[in-house]
């Protein structure tokens, strides 16, 4: 475990490399990582450090991703690692994100045994979390393919900054998709994320034609994201682009790291987030961070029916045929196969 060598790179002049796993798209000279500070070029040779390192592990409920359209009701078994590429201000991982332990404090764990653990421990599904799983991409690579065939789905909680060519060579071992839109602005993803945004529309796009199943999460960070325009901007896309029966996420900030100089989102403008996307014509939206809101439920878009019912993080079918609402029997956009 450990050092791996890497996919998605080309050698350039001099032993520099250029890695295309995501869109920072990194030169990087020999001796030197990456932004994600876990891809380090040796001798004109790209290697992934944390091919197989993990940070945590963990048996979750799959609506802790948050996922509630993907396996409801299920187990999830969650891994992640450290580094990111990303370093945005608000993050709430930020002790494995900036990789502050270091890579040899990790633990080991092959992706046999991985698939392993997620099948004896009753796991439906094998999350790739708690960092960015896109930097990590060879040991999801691996262990997705194994979990694929054991007949377990597989789940990237990614912030989407991901290059299209990566995801390419991911998705067929992948199911499902949960990406960040953490605003829809240029100039937050610059100055918060240092990163883009047109590069996680466009993935987003391409997970979505190779049949990936996608939910967004779009934490709502008072006086940062929030303007009425931009959501009903961020709401539209998704949309447009990934389809009205994407379930979308809004959750509450919480005061963390280096954001600490606004408090937490009101409930009261996450109601009305939900009621305007809703109006605009997104039929799964639900809020996140809120404990026991009647908004966390699936509700059928045409009938209004309870179709899933949440409390914390477990999930209850009431209404539901299959995929059909029991009462006026719309059809219900729900993965609830994990093969
Ligand atoms: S994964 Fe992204 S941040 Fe890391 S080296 Fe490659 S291009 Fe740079």
């Amino acid at each position: 475990m450990g050092m791996y060598v890497a996919h998605q790179y080309t050698r350039e002049e001099d032993s520099t490399v250029r890695c295309s796993l995501c869109n920072h798209r990194c030169t990087i000279k020999e001796g030197k990582t990456g932004i994600c500070g876990i891809r380090l070029n040796r001798e004109g040779t790209l290697f992934a450090t944390t091919f197989g390192r993990i940070s945590a592990e963990a048996v979750d409920p799959i609506e802790k991703k948050p996922l509630f359209h993907f396996l409801p009701g299920s187990l999830s078994y969650s891994l992640g690692s450290v580094g990111c590429n990303f370093h945005c201000e608000h993050c709430q991982n930020w002790h494995i994100s900036r990789n502050t332990r270091g890579i040899e404090g990790l633990s080991d764990l092959a992706p046999e045994e991985g698939v392993r653990r997620a099948t004896a421990r009753g796991c439906a599904s094998i999350s790739w979390t708690y960092n960015e799983p896109a930097i990590w991409h060879e040991y999801p690579l691996a262990m997705g393919a194994l979990a694929r065939k054991a007949g377990l789905g597989t789940v990237y909680v990614t912030n989407g900054y991901i290059t299209e060519e990566a995801l390419r060579e991911v998705a067929p071992v992948l199911s499902a998709y949960r990406v960040d839109l953490k605003a829809f602005s240029e100039d937050f993803y610059r100055k918060v994320c240092g990163a883009h945004l047109q590069p996680i529309l466009d993935s987003a796009v391409v997970a979505r034609e190779l049949g990936l199943h996608i939910e967004t999460v779009t934490l709502v960070i008072p006086g940062l994201n929030d303007s009425a325009g931009e959501m009903d901007d961020l709401i539209r896309w998704v949309i447009d682009h990934l389809g009205p029966g994407t379930p979308m996420h809004f959750t509450r900030f919480h005061p963390d790291y280096r954001m600490l100089d606004r408090g937490p989102t009101p409930v009261a403008r996450l109601e009305q987030l939900y009621e305007r996307a809703r109006e605009i014509g997104v039929r799964f939206p639900s809020l996140g961070n809120v404990v026991s809101h009647r908004y966390e439920h699936t509700y059928c878009p045409v009938c209004g029916e309870l179709l899933i019912e949440r409390s914390g993080f477990s999930s209850l079918i009431r209404n539901l045929d299959g995929h059909r609402c029991r009462k006026c029997g719309e059809q219900i956009e729900l993965v609830t196969d994990a093969a």
